[in-house]
């Protein structure tokens, strides 16, 4: 069996251990990794390694608690449920803001302001919205009526990256509970913190036992491969690499799970002459490096018309020179530290080849002078790369962008478009016309003109392409997260 121990945090070290059907256990065998403070390079505490056996005894206890009595809830129940655990994320803001950025290296303001509420709001959202939800019905003249019964799916497997830690666990946990599904969650063996902390809260909230468990461990041959191979795992949330959701569909097609990925992106951010260039400049900023550049929608790749290419150089260079680097606990602090050394050293090795590619970095590409230690590169602007460099094509998912002069708006949407990503796109222009036709063009399943990151949770998110399958957002997760039935009674 295993030991029932209690999480303590936030003092240090800040151990992480798995939660089971109620309680946080070690693994079997006692394996544990060590939790990096990515600004800092130091130990944070150990995270319990999880593998086959402690992914088994979640899913079995996911599966009884499919038949406990979390399936006699009421859609209202749950609701009030979701409610409150929003509610108590909001209480404990500061705490958890806190514990993301020593996680993660993000700035805690940052933490704070998005990561946190988002979280709760994401609880909140799904509270309201599923109490509007109903089924179908459809009269077939004098002969039948059609329903619809709306249930559970089951088990679901959820497996989240690093970047953006409780912000995508809720947005995947709280419109899978929300229907009354259960959950076996898997956090990103670099930032296990936060979904450990949330694993109490929702205890505290009532959330019956073996409802949400999770597992500590990593992908390959470890709990994220447990979770997507096990046959009692009856659909996989999955958001990262588009390479990870294709090893993850191979091991699902054994038994035929049901797939929702979020995958990576390569975004392309389009600016027209026309545009308003101030309000341009500050989101371009927020859109290029926000959390060091690690946010999937973040557009990475800049395509600016020729008239305006030397103006907008100069007042994006001079901002992004503004932008603070640092400790991510000071309130001052713009930019934080990259999650992992392995993660800095790859972004370094895309600077290495525009550089061999013959490119002008004119900011950044390297350590800020004065920081030893910890993960950090400064914002790097870069240009002169011709469209089948690397740096254009890969995702470098860091603070790094490139920036070309575009002619046409022909030879920009296929620029934008010659890609196998297909996620986000951001076009400015103050002619409704042009945004119109551009719109219709660009191959990407979020667009944005004339702003980045204005969210509305009832609409579809997701990515077309290797960007993912299949959409988020209000509807769309409630239906990934039902089962159907159609029901005709002859008359
Ligand atoms: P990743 O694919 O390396 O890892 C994501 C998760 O999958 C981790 O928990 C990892 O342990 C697990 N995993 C790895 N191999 C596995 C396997 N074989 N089977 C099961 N699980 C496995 O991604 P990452 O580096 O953590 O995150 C960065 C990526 O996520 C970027 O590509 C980014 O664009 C993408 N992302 C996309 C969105 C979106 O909404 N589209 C949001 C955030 C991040």
């Amino acid at each position: 069996m295993l030991k029932e121990v209690t999480l303590r945090s936030p003092v240090k070290p800040i151990n992480c251990l798995h939660f089971i059907n109620g309680k946080y256990l070690p693994s079997f065998n006692g394996k544990t990794f060590n939790n990096i403070n990515p600004a800092t390079e130091e130990v944070l505490g150990s995270v319990a390694e999880g593998g086959k056996e402690e992914v088994d005894l979640a899913v079995q206890a996911a599966r009884r608690a499919l038949k406990g009595p979390w399936k006699y809830t009421t859609v209202e129940e749950r609701s009030k449920l979701l409610r409150r655990i929003g509610d108590l994320i909001l209480e404990r803001k500061e705490e958890l803001a806190y514990l993301e950025s020593l996680d993660t290296g993000k700035p805690f303001s940052l933490a704070k302001t998005v990561d946190i509420p988002r979280a709760a709001y994401n609880f909140h959202f799904y509270a309201d919205y599923i109490i509007g939800v109903n089924t179908d019905a459809n009269e077939q003249n004098d002969i039948a009526l059609h329903y619809t019964l709306r249930r559970p799916v089951g088990v679901i497997g959820i497996i989240k990256p690093w970047n953006l830690p409780l912000l995508l666990l809720t947005w995947k946990l709280a419109p899978a509970l929300a229907m009354g599904n259960t959950c076996v969650i898997k956090p990103a063996e670099w930032t296990p913190i936060t979904a450990t902390v949330l694993m109490e809260i929702m205890k505290e909230a009532g959330l019956p036992d073996g409802v949400a468990n999770l597992v500590h461990g990593f992908g390959t041959n470890s709990a994220g491969a447990a979770i997507s191979e096990h046959p009692d795992v009856d659909a996989i949330s999955f958001i990262g690499e588009p390479s990870t959701g294709a090893a993850i569909m191979r091991s699902a097609a054994q038994n035929l799970k049901k797939l929702s990925f979020e995958l990576g992106g390569k975004n392309p951010n389009i600016i027209f002459a026309d545009a308003n260039i101030d309000d341009c400049i500050d989101t371009t900023i927020r859109s290029s490096f926000v959390n060091q550049g690690e946010v999937c929608l973040c557009g990475s790749r800049i395509y600016v018309e020729r008239p305006i290419f030397d103006l907008f150089m100069e007042k994006f260079i001079a901002k992004t020179k503004e932008l603070k680097v640092g400790d991510p606990l000071n309130p001052e602090t713009t930019t934080g530290a990259l999650i992992s050394k392995e993660h800095y050293e790859r972004v370094f090795s895309y600077i290495e080849i525009a550089k061999a590619d013959g490119a002008k970095i004119h900011v950044g590409g390297k350590r800020p002078e004065g920081l030893e230690k910890g993960y950090f590169l400064e914002p790097t602007i870069i240009t002169g790369l011709d469209k089948n460099s690397r740096c254009v094509r890969e995702e470098i998912f860091g603070p790094v962008v490139t920036v070309a002069p575009f002619d046409t708006e022909e030879e920009v949407i296929c620029e934008a478009n010659d890609t196998h990503y297909g996620l986000a796109a951001t076009v400015w222009t103050s002619d409704l016309k042009r945004a119109m036709r551009i719109t219709r063009s660009l191959e990407a399943g979020v667009i944005w003109v004339n702003t980045w990151f204005l969210r509305d949770l009832r609409t579809p998110f997701g990515g077309m392409k290797h960007s993912g399958i299949g959409r988020t957002g209000g509807m769309h997760s409630i239906d990934f997260y039902s089962e159907f039935s159609n029901v005709t009674i002859k008359y």
